[in-house]
């Protein structure tokens, strides 16, 4: 794997680095918003630069929120869960492991054919947490 953000155009570069600078995952339209001043103006644009990135394994979409997340661990093979705190919306990524096979080899016995699974885990983060006990 090589990966290298030399051959990203100018357009994925802008929006995965507009998602890298994020606290917080972004809609397409919170990242048209932050591109604007890059002269960055027709949600296609971002649509099109996130399909890519997406493919590269460099961003996640959280299903549930509609929103985008830069991948913490560059590209990987490795099936992972994405893990957002429904208070600050801090998103993580943890690898789903035996889980997976799990669910691949149930599938297998069940006949049934896995084209892609997508889990998302909501919950409260650490830091929230402590907030709420210090509260
Ligand atoms: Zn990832
Ligand atoms: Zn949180």
């Amino acid at each position: 794997m090589s990966e290298t953000r030399a051959d990203l155009t100018r357009n994925q570069k802008l929006v995965l680095s507009a998602l890298r600078d994020g606290a917080q995952p972004l809609s397409a339209y919170q990242l048209l918003d932050r591109l604007r001043p890059h002269k960055v103006t027709a949600p296609p644009t971002v649509y099109r630069a996130l399909d890519k990135l997406m493919e590269r394994g460099l961003v996640h979409r959280i299903e549930t929120a509609n929103t985008f997340v830069a991948c913490a661990h560059g590209p990987h093979e490795e099936d992972m869960a994405l893990r957002v705190c429904r208070s600050c919306g801090a998103a993580d990524e943890v690898p789903l492991g035996d889980l997976l096979d799990a669910l691949k080899g149930r599938a297998g016995r069940d006949g049934f054919a896995l084209d892609r699974l997508t889990l998302e885990i909501e919950g409260l983060c650490g830091a929230c947490r402590e907030a709420d006990a210090r509260a």
